[in-house]
């Protein structure tokens, strides 16, 4: 065949960015602090209740918008943990991870020609989502400050709401910046949504993995006028360290849920029905609060840890306020080193450093606004992160 047989829509977007760089780090025996998943063991009340769903028969088709189990517990979570009252069968759909839920938000929810307002840098699914759907994003820049926080221009959030705009995609606790949205920047994004009658997809996977009491989750959903024009989504992946589970919803008042699953029953039409078993008793029982708070306290040492050897070797880092992921300025490094660009260095430290990270570059429309990061995840054992430094260590000093 001559054509290239990848639709046309979906060309420009290669292969991930987290394969690409897993796969390098592979091949070059590299410690992967790239990708984000967590390298040590899932929590044993979990995988012993998956093991029980699945022995005890629960093996055939869910129903599609959830387990009921499932959706009850979601909404006692959801209220539980900064959320609202919502009703678990008209308002809360299960979907196969977040990344399900964004793309039934998309197909579901968006008009071809639809403008979309995306911050960057974005999570990678965001845009091949968009284009699915035929939406148009428009960009809004978290720009990287002298003191490393990222911050928005209140003008250009303005400048990309127009009379196009259906809606916004807002990811917080923000993958790769490790930003938490204060309450104020949140009021501003919900009166240009309420302003321009926008709705938002909220992504809110990190909602747990917080680590500043001064800088807690707070859900767009709760602000004043939002709970009709907010589709709230999350997972379980890393909240109990999960990631190839799968198990994730989407929480919406009924208009915008039949929108999700128009789309979620052609998609998957349901989700793995033991881990839905499991993942209801993870989200009920008292075991699942007392290994968040662990988990949180974990990552709030490792991030600690992993920042201050950075900011030694000569990385310009300010501790996240969530997320397992931190954003390095290695200018000072790379510099002396010759090398120009994320890319060029993210490279160079795998291959020669052994040490995998991801260029975060590839997360905005304007390049240059990331060239000069690289992200690190930090929800990896000790050991792994004593090894990461060890080796930049030597390749380095
Ligand atoms: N959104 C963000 C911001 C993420 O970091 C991730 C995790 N990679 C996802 C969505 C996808 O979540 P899931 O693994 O539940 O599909
Ligand atoms: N969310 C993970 C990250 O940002 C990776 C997800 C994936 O591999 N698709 O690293």
């Amino acid at each position: 065949m001559s054509t290239p047989a990848t639709a046309t829509r979906l060309r420009s977007f290669g292969t991930s960015i987290f394969a690409e760089i897993t796969q390098l780090a592979t091949e070059h025996g590299a410690v992967n602090l790239s990708q984000g998943f967590p390298d040590f063991d899932s929590p044993e009340f979990l995988k012993q209740a998956a093991r029980h769903a699945i022995i005890v028969g629960n093996n055939q088709y869910a129903r599609t918008q959830g387990m009921p189990r499932l959706n009850e517990a979601i909404a006692g979570w959801f209220r539980r943990f900064g959320g609202r009252p919502v009703d678990p069968h008209d308002e809360i759909t299960v979907t196969s991870g977040c990344t399900e839920a964004l793309a039934a938000c998309c197909l579901g929810l968006l008009e071809p020609g639809d403008e979309v307002v995306v911050f960057e840098p974005y999570y990678d699914a965001y845009l091949p989502d968009l284009a699915m759907a035929g939406a148009v994003p428009r960009f809004v820049t978290l720009h990287a400050e002298t003191d490393g926080s990222f911050a928005i221009q209140e003008d250009e959030l303005r400048a990309a709401f127009g009379a196009r705009t259906r809606a916004v995609i807002l990811n917080t606790p923000h993958n790769p910046t490790g930003k938490v949205f204060s309450r104020e920047e949140l009021a501003m994004i919900a009166a240009l949504c309420i302003e321009h009658d926008a709705i938002v997809i909220a992504d809110e996977v990190y909602e747990r993995l917080t680590y500043d009491p001064d800088k807690p989750h707070i859900s767009i959903a709760t602000l004043p006028g939002m709970a009709e024009r907010t589709v709230v989504l999350s997972s379980l992946g890393k909240t109990f360290s999960v990631t190839g589970w799968k198990i994730g919803w989407a929480i919406a008042p009924p208009h915008l849920t039949a929108g999700v699953r128009a789309a979620h029953q052609f998609l998957t039409y349901a989700t793995s029905t033991p881990l839905q078993h499991a993942a209801a008793d993870a989200l009920s029982g008292v075991k699942a609060q007392a290994y968040v708070t662990e988990l949180t306290a974990l990552y709030a040492d490792r991030r600690r840890f992993l920042c201050d050897e950075l900011r030694d070797l000569g990385f310009g880092v300010n501790e996240p306020e969530g997320t397992y992921f931190i954003m390095a300025d290695h200018t000072a490094i790379s510099e002396r080193l010759g090398l120009s660009g994320d890319i060029e260095f993210c490279r160079w430290l795998t291959t020669e450093a052994g040490v995998a990270t991801i260029p975060p570059s590839v997360f905005y429309t304007n390049k240059a606004e990331g060239e000069r990061l690289l992200r690190f995840a930090f929800c990896k054992r000790q050991k792994t992160l004593y090894a990461a430094i060890w080796r930049m260590r030597r390749a380095l000093t």
